[in-house]
């Protein structure tokens, strides 16, 4: 199909299927049972954030739903993909020098291409069991949903 043709927003399991042709094609060991999809609008500033859980070994892969009605669904979103699973196959990496790496040996784009703050940003988890809401921040700021204080779980990477 040439590029451009699909304009219709995929489902999170059709991201997750073309995230898992990626993965074949560039860590064809990795395993992807604890990768998890989720369309965001809400997500403005870059394409894509992978947040990481070790102590549950789990990945939430958020795609900016607006960011990709603007610059495609298809060719673009594998080159972002192609970037996010290197976060996924490498998650202690950051953008350090061993992501530099990768992104060179597979072929992989930089960032996503929208400016966006680089800050680096912390996974939290609210310690209010019946909200247990996982957010990033900044700073350790308090639960979105319910105001309890987070801890740290994980990391984000765009
Ligand atoms: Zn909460
Ligand atoms: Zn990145």
């Amino acid at each position: 199909m040439p590029e451009g043709q699909i304009r219709k927003r995929p489902t999170p399991d059709e991201i997750w299927s073309a995230l898992c042709e990626v993965r074949d094609e560039c860590y064809p060991m990795l395993k992807m049972g604890n990768v998890r999809i989720e369309i965001s609008d809400r997500l403005k500033k870059v394409a894509a954030k992978v947040c990481w859980i070790p102590s549950e070994d789990r990945f939430v892969v958020t795609v900016s739903g607006r960011y990709f009605d603007e610059f495609g669904w298809h060719h673009e979103l594998s080159e972002v993909l192609k970037h996010e699973i290197i976060h996924i196959a490498r998650p202690r990496a950051g953008h350090s020098k061993i992501f530099a790496a990768e992104r060179d040996r597979l072929g992989a784009i930089g960032y996503c291409r929208s400016p966006g703050d680089r800050k680096k940003k912390l996974l939290l988890e609210c310690q209010n069991d019946t909200c247990s809401w996982i957010y990033s921040s900044l700073e350790r700021d308090p639960c979105p949903k319910c105001g309890e204080n987070g801890r740290v779980v994980g990391t984000v990477e765009e």
